[in-house]
């Protein structure tokens, strides 16, 4: 696939789409990956793979390489953790599960809303509707209806009053086990890797969740401080876990986080491929 000298450049393995929680068509994400002068790019939506096949085709047309991911929220303990599904080449295994999870959004959605009205805030199930479309649907959808109706002043503010963890409207997902979501991205081709850990990935932490059969983690990650990214990446190293970063965009409005932002070398992306394609060759158990 690729020569002796592997291509260069940078790449970024986190983004969002109006698939699900970014204020982006999937194929304007590719287009900014494009003006970026990204060579690839991995669109990673919450819960569902239904931007992909609309990025992919003008990632071809623009010659951006697009690669199929998929982020999931699992928990560990009582903690939410995320884990992002990348190379994904089965999705239509994927399809059922991420479906379930995607019903579950809807009745929590229900469920936030209630609550926002038990408070007095008069918000509703349509307007959060109208935000989301036909995206998989996420308290910043919620967060942009309470702005549009002027209950709060900006998407940061409507998670500081209502929807943050422990704040009136907040309510938890019902999740994956860990285990269950490493085992969904495998069934689906993919390589588990663990989505932004920040300050919680100590040695022990990364240990166990290779142990279940977490393949890589996110280094480069717009919520990491320089000294997490260092540490993060020399515990990858000796671990033996793939390296991998992306900007996590959720275009427009998403604060300072630009596409590309992170800088993730190709190199990355390389080692990537070839674990992929050793997984290939070797039929799964
Ligand atoms: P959900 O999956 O519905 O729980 O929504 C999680 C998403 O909300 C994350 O992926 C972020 O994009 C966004 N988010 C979480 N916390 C905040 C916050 N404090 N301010 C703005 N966006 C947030
Ligand atoms: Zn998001
Ligand atoms: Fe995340
Ligand atoms: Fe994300």
């Amino acid at each position: 696939m690729t020569g002796p000298v592997g291509p260069t450049g940078l790449v970024d393995l986190h983004m969002h789409s109006t698939a699900s929680d970014g204020s982006r068509a999937p194929a304007d994400v590719v287009r900014a990956a494009k003006r970026a002068s990204l060579v690839a790019i991995a669109l990673t939506d919450h819960d569902t793979v239904s931007g992909l096949p609309e990025a992919r085709q003008v990632g071809d047309e623009l010659g951006v390489r697009v690669i199929n991911g998929v982020e999931l929220s699992a928990v560990e303990g009582d903690s939410e953790t995320h884990l992002l599904g990348l190379h994904l080449s089965d999705t239509t295994v994927l399809e059922r599960g991420l479906a379930d999870l995607r019903d579950m959004r809807g009745r929590r959605a229900a469920r936030i809303v209630e609550l926002l009205q038990s408070q007095g805030v008069q918000v509703t199930l349509d307007d959060v509707m109208l935000q989301a479309g036909t995206g998989a649907i996420g308290r910043p959808h919620v967060a942009r209806a309470l702005v549009a109706d002027g209950w709060a002043v900006d998407v940061r503010d409507a998670f500081d009053r209502y929807l943050g963890a422990g704040r009136p409207a907040y309510v938890a997902k019902d999740q994956l086990g860990m285990r269950e979501a490493i085992a969904m991205v495998h069934a689906a081709g993919g390589l588990a890797v663990l989505a932004h850990p920040g300050s919680s990935a100590t040695r022990e932490r990364l240990e166990a969740l290779r142990a279940l059969g977490v393949d890589g983690v996110e280094v480069k990650h717009p919520s990491h401080s320089p000294q997490d990214t260092a540490r993060i990446r020399s515990l990858a190293e000796q671990l033996g876990l793939l390296l991998s970063g992306g900007s996590d965009w959720h275009g427009a409005g998403d604060g300072p986080r630009t596409i590309g932002m992170m800088q993730v070398p190709m190199e990355w992306l390389t080692r990537q491929d070839e674990r992929v394609e050793a997984l290939r060759r070797v039929p799964a158990a």
